[in-house]
């Protein structure tokens, strides 16, 4: 096959013009020839390989581009590695010398690295599909290389390793993970045998550092169907090593006639649920995801009523800590809102009826705040049942409650809450320095704003300021 008309680009001219200079063949490598021919180009990485230095070709490649454009792009160098890497047009392209790759040490996955042919370095890339090679020299410019049958295997959705799948998951064990998530992005099957071997060298992933796993298991939960990936990690055996807290949610158990729904594939279809809303927010997927954890821990069976779950968003919500220490997940804003949102799942499925009153309402609104608008995603994903009449009244009454929320919120204001009353104030009020009974007065007022009592202005949270004040002892200067 000859791709010359498809990589018409100016860059693959100077990278071609650039390599016959210094006499070093180059071609275009991996994803990029993937998803060209997927149709797919999502991606602006390039990856030229060279036979030789990568390094040496990139500058002189900086220097053809500085030739016809008369811009300076600069290039930097990763010398440890024989790397380079260059933005020119909204690409990142990188440039590599062909390789040979051997993997001595059992607790690394960095190899020790030998200079190799085409040949060599197509042998040491993951799949059959991303060891395609397009020639930039000139007398094959545009020839596609492909000596595993990637066009092939790209055409049937197929995973497979070039080489051994043992020997390849196990030199370098994300692999395996990759193979899960470009499963999940492209929709394609893992090889049945490239799928054992997954299972078989499952604790392989220990020697991982948790950064590179949270990379691809977030690029799984950011695709458009993270439940194959999931799937994949379960039936796999990586789950229960990454995120046991979930696998665990697997199963059925049924007593006297009574049966709860499966938590682990509940779970799944609400993360799911979630993509379709749209939502590219990675840390409402992961409230998606860790929304049930609290399930097993708080499970209980109750004869003639059957399973409950009590507070398990609240217990759940106390496991995120821990799990987003292990994994090295970020601290900060985004642990507290997994933890908030999680912690109020329940809340809207909760508020349903006429009857609800607008105090819970402005409870609800406080508590969340602008987070509203993502429970409110989460609870219509959180509706996975299977007959179509409940579906509709559960999202009834989830309208039902944004038209509640609307309302209160244009009249109260509530969401992005501050009290009329500062400390301040209540400092200069009653002639006091900073103490404890400012948060009471604080409190007093806040609750009694929320639950209707007065209105959310300066005098009357004064007057309510003054009648706290005297019950706490305080004398009005
Ligand atoms: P994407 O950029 O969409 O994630 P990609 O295939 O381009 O997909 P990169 O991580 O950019 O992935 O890697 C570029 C190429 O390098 C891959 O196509 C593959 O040939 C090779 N590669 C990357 N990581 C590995 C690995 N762990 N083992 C073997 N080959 C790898
Ligand atoms: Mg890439």
């Amino acid at each position: 096959m000859n791709l010359s008309k498809a990589i018409r680009k100016n860059i693959f001219q100077i990278v071609s013009h650039s390599s016959k200079v210094i006499k070093q063949d180059s071609y275009i490598i991996g994803g990029y020839v993937r998803d060209l021919l997927l149709r797919k180009i999502k991606s602006c990485d390039l990856d030229i390989l060279t036979i030789g230095e990568g390094i040496r070709l990139a500058k002189e490649v900086a220097k053809n581009i500085y030739k016809y454009t008369k811009v300076f792009h600069p290039i930097r160098m990763f010398k440890r590695y024989g790397t380079a890497m260059l933005k020119y047009d909204n690409q990142t392209i990188e440039f590599v010398g062909s390789r040979i790759e051997s993997y001595p040490n059992p607790n690394s996955r960095n190899p020790i690295v030998k200079l190799g042919t085409l040949q060599d370095d197509q042998n040491r890339r993951d799949f059959t599909i991303n060891t395609l090679a397009i020639s930039l020299n000139s007398n094959n410019y545009g020839e596609l290389i492909d000596p595993f049958g990637g066009v092939s295997d790209l055409k049937n959705k197929i995973l497979k390793t070039p080489l051994n799948a043992d020997i390849t998951y196990s030199d370098d064990p994300l692999r395996m993970l990759r193979a899960i998530r470009f499963a999940t992005e492209l929709q394609f099957f893992i090889e049945k045998k490239s799928f054992q071997s997954i299972k078989k060298n499952k604790n392989r992933i220990n020697i991982l550092p948790k950064e590179r796993i949270i990379e691809e298991f977030n690029k799984i939960l950011l695709s458009s169907k993270p439940s194959i990936g999931l799937l994949l990690m379960k039936k796999s055996g990586l789950l229960s090593i990454i995120l046991p807290e979930l696998s665990v949610l697997e199963g059925i158990e049924e007593k006297d006639g009574f049966k709860h729904k499966d938590n682990f594939y509940h779970t799944l279809q609400v993360v799911d649920n979630l993509s379709r809303e749209k939502c590219n927010s990675l840390w409402l997927k992961w409230v998606g995801l860790l929304h049930d954890i609290g399930k097993t821990q708080t499970k209980k069976f109750f004869p003639k009523v059957g399973w409950t779950f009590h507070s398990h968003e609240y217990v759940g919500s106390q496991m995120i800590s821990n799990i987003f220490k292990r994994l090295k997940l970020p601290k900060g804003n985004i642990l507290k809102y997994v933890k908030k949102m999680v912690k109020n799942s329940y809340r809207p499925i909760s508020l349903v009826g006429n009857n609800i009153s607008d105090s819970a309402i402005r409870r609800l609104l406080f508590d969340l705040g602008n987070d509203i608008e993502d429970l409110i995603k989460l609870s219509l994903s959180d509706i996975t049942t299977g007959s179509i009449e409940k579906k509709k009244q559960y999202e009834n009454n989830i309208s039902f409650l944004i038209k509640r929320i609307k309302q209160i919120e244009n009249k109260d204001c509530i969401m992005n809450w501050k009290s009329p009353i500062s400390g301040n104030d209540i400092m200069s009020a009653f002639d006091i320095n900073p103490c404890k009974k400012i948060g009471i007065i604080k409190n007093y007022i806040k609750n009694s704003i929320l639950e209707g009592k007065i209105s959310n202005d300066f005098s009357s949270a004064y007057y309510f300021m003054l009648k706290k004040g005297k019950e706490l002892g305080l004398k009005k200067k």
